[in-house]
């Protein structure tokens, strides 16, 4: 932890900048910023609040000159201690950020700072008729670089994306104080993506160009009720699977109801177990009207006891009042509220909502289950008294509990909460040492001295008490092929030329040894009912796209002439980031990395997906991939045709491309010329 006494020498260069009124170390200011909405609590030594986003890089160049830890913060509802300052240092307070530079409605772009609450932005966009489509519960109070940070989701996300799939741009002030735009299209690896959820770990967001949506002209919601949880859930798996994309698909169990007062307010029949609230959007009102009867006929033939769609805008707000109002209402109930955030592959969630239930009865606690079941992301709001700390002690491990489970039904620990200091232990439960070791180095490359918002993210050590399992690498005999390859190239050194179906490169321009990946091409897993398709790398797209033909499903990628892993690694068409869910690479040294998986949210650790998109086979082999399908009838469906850019543009590594080599790719061995020599 810094002494104050180091703040002496910097304090009047700070007031400098942010001016004397701004640098705080007052008692009251300190407590005040002591914690946020989790459970973790430390004191900083200084609270600098900006007034202007060009303060910021000046201001970081002199805590990265003094070695000050700081740790960037705007609402601070982030449900997972992210901004807690533990190794004390400087909370920078963004939130007077707030400017809404531009709203472009014919680019399409909103182009804003960091410290915008989400609904203010929301509320600047309907007279225009735009909407941006993240949507938190927390979206009164919480700001877009808070989303940003943790890669915030919400009942809309569904159909259109997380955070990271609605941001084109960032202007990014780096732990060193330097300033870096970067968007998603850049040739190289996509930085920008990368920094999306990485919880002010790689540095500091200033400003934000966000994607913009035209408001669809119909909203159509509906409420169904059950008398089992399990009913309900099949239901939700057979919407999904159907083709159907909601704009939202949100489920509240009896609990929840009752503190919210659905029953009451919908006149619910007794025994109601669970409610699912499903709304769709578009501007064909007759197509959305079907689109309803189908998913009241799927509810019916899962027993659905009760199905009434919204005939006006207040039958509508009376709808997401009670979704929105069941947090507020288990709040009201206890002293504290945990609210857990595992997700499963949605045809899971009846297999983790049983196991939950029994974690809580065993634990004897109360608990609403609210969640964002289209998504199968489960938030558990556990109600408890902190000052009771065997209480504590219970919710905690109950906590644990429900994340192994997800993490045994091949889930994650977060889909939107982020992993702050609350999850860091659990990491290791999620990944191996090898895993953890690769986004040690990552944070390593972006942050050196390890000053911006320290400690988070990472467990600090394993703790094997806690240890499940992990299945091994699922692996396909081809990939086992490369990997052994790759160790024996990896001990004598010899450079490797990773040669995919389009690869123009001739291994003797380079002195390299050429490595084929076109027999890495067959399709692995098709989840009928997650939505998901497995592939090896080395498959073509237009194969691909053929086989998931012929099964009923469709892939949103235009018919491009490369295979699967060069699509990705070469960023022709860039917009495929929005639909990779996992990676299985083969890193230089012959070793596997396991990232992502079938669950269509996860922000668990650092998003390094993103940066094989781009990568262009220099920081690791992409052996296979795992992404989001749609049901090849989800007729008018925008996505199923879409355009995109079809040529890769040229790249110039830089800065950061080379600082992520470097702990990557040590020796240079993989396309080497890349990055400059070939050895
Ligand atoms: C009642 C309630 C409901 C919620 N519902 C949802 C929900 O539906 N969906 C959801 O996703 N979350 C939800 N959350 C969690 C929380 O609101 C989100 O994580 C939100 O995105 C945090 O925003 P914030 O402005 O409060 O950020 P903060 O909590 O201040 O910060 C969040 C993280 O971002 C980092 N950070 C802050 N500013 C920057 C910056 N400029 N650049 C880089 N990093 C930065 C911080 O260091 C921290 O790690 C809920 C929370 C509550 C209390």
């Amino acid at each position: 932890m810094f002494k104050l006494d180091k703040l002496g020498p910097i304090r009047q260069s700070l007031e400098a900048i942010v001016g004397p009124e701004n640098v705080r170390t007052d008692e009251a200011e300190i407590l005040m910023y002591s914690y946020d909405a989790g459970m973790a609590r430390a004191r900083p030594e200084v609270v600098l609040r900006f007034t202007a986003a060009d303060q910021v890089a000046p201001v970081i160049k002199i805590l990265h000159a003094a070695a000050i830890p700081f740790v960037p913060r705007l609402a601070g509802t982030n449900l997972s201690g992210g901004t807690i300052a533990l190794k004390g240092g400087a909370i920078l307070n963004l939130s007077a950020l707030k400017k809404i530079h531009r709203i472009d409605t014919e680019n399409r772009v909103a182009v804003v700072e960091p410290g915008v609450v989400n609904l203010e932005l929301q509320n600047a966009l309907a007279p225009f008729g735009f909407f941006y489509a993240p949507d938190p519960a927390s979206q009164k109070v919480s700001t877009i670089g808070g989303n940003i940070g943790e890669n915030a989701g919400g009942p809309q996300c569904l159909k259109y994306g997380v955070t990271s799939d609605n941001v084109e741009k960032l202007e990014v002030v780096t732990p060193e104080g330097e300033v870096k735009t970067w968007s998603y299209r850049d040739p190289g690896p996509d930085l920008m993506s990368f920094m999306i959820g990485s919880e002010g770990t790689l540095g500091i967001v200033t400003r934000a160009w966000l994607k913009i949506i035209k408001k669809p002209e119909y909203l159509q919601t509906s409420a169904a009720a059950f008398s089992s949880l399990d009913n309900a859930m099949l239901a939700v798996t057979k919407i999904i699977s159907s083709g159907i994309v909601p704009r939202a698909l949100e489920a509240m169990d009896s609990v929840s109801l009752e503190a919210a007062g659905g029953n009451s307010k919908l006149s619910l029949p007794n025994g109601t177990e669970a409610l699912l609230i499903i709304e769709l959007d578009g501007n064909d009102r007759t197509r959305l009207k079907e689109t309803a009867e189908r998913i009241e006929t799927i509810c019916a033939q899962n027993s659905s006891t009760y199905f009434k769609t919204a005939g006006t805008e207040e039958e509508r707000e009376t709808l997401w009042a009670i979704r929105k109002g069941a947090y507020p209402a288990m709040a009201r109930l206890a002293p504290n509220v945990l609210v857990e955030d595992g997700v499963v592959p949605r045809p899971k969630l009846p297999e983790a909502l049983k196991e939950t239930r029994e974690i809580l009865s065993s634990y004897k606690l109360t608990a609403s289950l609210l969640f964002h079941a289209g998504d199968g992301n489960l938030h558990p709001n556990i109600i408890f008294d902190g000052r009771d700390m065997q209480e504590v002690k219970r919710v905690k491990k109950a906590g644990y509990e429900i994340l192994k489970s997800c993490i045994r039904l091949g889930g994650t620990i977060s889909g939107e909460h982020g992993i702050g200091v609350e999850k860091r232990v659990a990491m290791a439960w999620l990944y191996d040492p090898k895993t953890l070791y690769f986004f040690k180095s990552l944070k390593t490359a972006f942050d050196p001295e390890g000053l911006s918002n320290p400690d988070k993210i990472l467990p600090i050590s394993v703790d094997n008490r806690h240890q499940v399992p992990v299945a091994p690498a699922d692996l396909s005999a081809g990939a086992k092929t490369i990997l052994d390859e790759l160790r024996l190239r990896a001990k004598s050194g010899t450079k490797t030329l990773v040669l995919g179906s389009g690869t123009k490169i001739k291994a003797s321009a380079h002195k390299v040894r050429p490595l084929r990946l076109k027999n890495l091409n067959k399709l692995l897993d098709l989840d009928r009912e997650n939505l998901t398709v497995k592939a090896e790398a080395g498959i073509k797209i237009t194969e691909l796209k053929r086989q998931l033909r012929e099964q009923g499903f469709a892939l949103a990628v235009p018919g491009l002439e490369g295979s699967l892993g060069g699509t990705i690694a070469a960023k022709t068409f860039p917009e495929i980031r929005s639909l990779l869910l996992g990676l299985d690479i083969a890193m230089a040294d012959g070793t596997a990395l396991v990232l992502g998986g079938k669950t269509v949210k996860n922000v668990a650790g650092y998003d390094a997906v993103k940066l094989f998109c781009g990568s262009l086979g220099a920081y690791g082999i992409i052996l296979s991939a795992t992404l989001k399908i749609l049901a090849a009838d989800s007729a008018g469906d925008p996505r199923l045709e879409p355009s995109g850019e079809k040529k890769a543009l040229a790249f110039e590594p830089r800065d950061y491309h080379y600082r992520l080599k470097k702990v990557l790719d040590p020796e240079n061995l993989l396309n080497p010329w890349i990055y400059g020599g070939t050895g």
